[in-house]
Order: C-alpha cells, then structure tokens, then sequence
C-alpha cells in the first residue's frame, strides 16, 4: 500500500494511492453469516447532514477485538477475534467496551503486549542545549487559532466528508508550516518529507512528517535501517457517540494533542534544529473507529524493518478538572516502562508542574497501544490522572473550546514542551 522512497528534494509531497477495497471474497462472505446480531437500532445512523460518502455502510462486516476488560497488570490484554457490524462496533463505543479493528489485518497478532523489557533502546540522561533556545518560540496564539479552525469542522468522523476535509486542512497547514520556516540551510542539512498517507476503508487520511538527517541520505544503505526513529504522535479525528454523523468539536480529544504536537513541530522548524538521526510527526486518523490508522502504519514499519528508537503519544492535553492539582498523567498500562520513565525525566526537567502515574481503566484504548503491540517501546501522556479527565465531554457536541475554565491553553503549552523536549532529546544521537 504504502512504499518509502527518499528523495533527494528538500521537500515533497506524496500521494498514495490504493487498490480498491474488495470485501467480497469468500471468507468475509462466510463471516457475514456469523455477524453478531444487530442490537443497534438507532434510525438515524446515517448522513443526517448530508455528510457521508456513498459507500458508507453501517452494516459493514469488521473484524475486531476487544480490549481484555481486566487487565493483568500493565499488560494489554486482547479477546479473541470476532466479528461485528460497524453498528455493533459503535455501540460498544458507547458503552466504553474499547477495541481494535483488525479489518485490515485480519493476521494481527501483537509482538507484545507489555512493559514487558524486551526493546533495548538506550534513553540518555536529558541534557540538550537546544530545548531551551526552542521553548521560548512556542505560541499559545498559534495554537488557539488552529484549534479553532480545526473544531469548526462539523465532525472529525473519519467516514465524514468534513472528516477527510479537516485531515487535508492539517495536512495543508503542516506544508505552509513547512514552506515559512524551513530555511535553505536547513533543508541542506535535512530532508523533510509530507505525507498524506491513505487508508483502506475510509478516506481521512493521516499525516506524517519525517525529519531526516542527510547524512544519512548520503549512505547506500536503507536510511531507515541505519538510524533509530523517533515519534511523537497524536489523533485527528473525533467522534460523536450518540450518531458519528452529529456535530462533534473534539477539541480536547484530540484536537489538543494534534495542536501540542502541531505547534511543537512549528517551534522546532524555526528553530533550524537538525535532528542527528530520524524524527518524526505524525497525526493518525481514525483512532476512534479502533485505532485503524496507528495499525496500519505501525504495521507497515515493522513489514519494512524499521527501528523506532521511542514514540509518545498526546491524546487529550487542555483539561484541569476544578479541585485537582495540575498534573501530567503519564499512563503505565500498555506502555513501555524505561520510556515512561525517561518522559517523567523529561517533566521533571523542563515543566514546572509533577508527573502522576495513571492507568485507563476497562477497556480504553488509544495510538500508543498499536505501537506497543508492534514490538515498539512507546509511552503515553495524559492531561491528568484518569479521575480528573475530561469524560464528561469526550466524545460529545460539548467537547468544545469554551464549555468550561476547565478547558486550558496553558496546559496545553505544557504538554507542547514535552513535545519538543521528547523530540529534540530523543532525536540527538
Ligand atoms: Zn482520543
């Protein structure tokens, strides 16, 4: 589906395009006989506002599985695979039953599922003199008007028309970003690729930027065998329980991760920083239909042999409930442990607010967890402890920018200094 080459320009933009899907073979025929029975009637599951793509069928057969509702530990712990209705999978959305959609990869079968120590990837003491000639160019401005764009479109839904629209809006602003700031010197020392990548099923698309160090270019060999990856990460799209189709602002799941590392991105640009070894940006779509994007790409880098040093995930970065302590939850189940704690040394080091330990209970799942069960070593952060996030909204019209105090750009620029924190630190050896 998806084939890397480097070129040698400074910057390009790839488009890929994709076989048409065929669902019917035998085998999904076979399946369809076997669907669960349909307990989600909701009559208006369907394009109220004119907002969908002919081809999408709510009665679509998907292969998912269910996230273990009792984990073991920190251990993500997968049921068997089994097959559903796209309804049954948003009902079970609804009632916080969390899963993977293996559609795609009807072979899934996770590498690991925990902290287990397998990876051995070396996390050096934080010591960059760059983080903080770069922390001081972050703008709360920038990105308060980006999350106002990016909440304006009616939905994030990724089988939305305003849904793909709102991933080519990223997408376009990412290469304006790219455009204004990256200097000639820096494009000498750096190839910056774009890429709108496509997914089987659903026409949002992700958006990855790659930072790659020319040094390595030069090299015969494959660049991304040479070096050890490193990826920040977040969600762009949204989701409305009661009807996929309703509005749903998502401005805190996850337009505030996608505008952490956004302006994060846009800092390190300005500042001409040049990664020693690949650093990469990217904003997966559809993690709300069962984290079908971050499948599909970490699948497609451990199919290319490709060596991630530490990837982090931002989803949902704004919310301060009243009455607690402004914390950054650093969440421990499913994540990698040495890479959790290399991030609580990131906090101690350049924020002036603590790190708490935090797990998602039940069966809540996001990107990170994709990543883990690729064989990688990733961690994930929170905008607090679980108790304190902002459930009262997520994944409803009210998600909105202005539907509390609660709500806080400050402690979004919080998390966007971890992002460039992770990014430079990890990315400078
Ligand atoms: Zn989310």
């Amino acid at each position: 589906m998806f084939t890397l080459t480097i070129k040698r320009t400074a910057l390009f933009a790839a488009l890929h395009i994709l076989v048409p899907l065929v669902l019917a073979t035998s085998e999904s025929q076979v399946s369809l006989s076997s669907l669960s029975s349909n307990s989600y009637n909701q009559p208006h599951l369907s394009s109220t506002f004119d907002n969908g793509y002919d081809d999408v069928d709510f009665d679509e057969p998907r292969l998912v599985r269910f996230i273990v509702e009792d984990w073991h530990g920190d251990a993500v712990m997968l049921e068997e695979p089994v097959w559903v209705t796209e309804r049954v999978k948003l009902d079970s959305k609804r009632t916080g039953d969390g899963y993977i959609d293996i559609t795609e990869h009807p072979n899934y079968n996770p590498s690991r599922y925990s902290a287990a120590p397998s990876p051995t990837h070396v996390y050096h003491p934080p010591n960059s003199t760059i983080v903080p000639q770069i922390l001081p160019l972050l703008s709360t401005q920038e990105q308060r008007s980006n999350l106002e764009i990016f909440t304006s479109f009616h939905t994030r839904y990724y089988k939305s028309k305003t849904g793909h629209a709102s991933s080519r809006w990223l997408y376009q602003r990412v290469l304006n970003y790219t455009s204004e700031y990256a200097t000639d010197a820096l494009r000498e020392a750096v190839g910056i690729e774009l890429v709108l990548y496509e997914h089987k099923g659903f026409k949002q698309e992700s958006v990855i930027i790659r930072l790659i160090p020319r040094r390595s270019l030069n090299s015969s060999e494959s660049v991304e065998r040479l070096h050890e990856i490193t990826i920040i990460g977040a969600h762009c799209d949204s989701i409305n329980n009661e009807n996929p189709f309703y509005r749903s602002p998502g401005a805190d799941d996850d337009g505030s991760g996608t505008i952490t590392i956004l302006e994060a991105y846009r800092a390190i640009l300005q500042n001409g920083y040049v990664p020693l070894s690949p650093l990469e940006f990217h904003f997966y779509a559809a993690e709300e239909g069962g984290l079908l994007g971050s499948l599909d790409i970490s699948d497609a880098y451990v199919k290319a042999g490709k060596d991630v040093r530490g990837m982090i995930e931002f989803d949902m970065t704004a919310w301060v409930a009243a009455g607690r302590p402004e914390e950054i939850g650093v969440v421990m189940n499913g994540a990698d442990l040495a890479l959790s704690k290399y991030t609580k040394l990131l906090i101690e080091k350049y924020l002036d607010i603590p790190w708490i330990e935090t797990r998602y209970p039940g069966r809540a799942a996001s990107d990170y967890m994709a990543w883990t069960m690729a064989g990688y070593q990733s961690s994930h952060v929170l905008e607090g402890a679980w108790e304190g996030v902002n459930n009262g909204n997520h994944h409803q019209v009210t998600d909105s920018i202005d539907v509390s105090p609660e709500f806080s750009f400050e402690h979004i620029m919080r998390f966007t200094r971890l992002a460039v924190a992770f990014a430079v630190e990890l990315s400078s050896y």
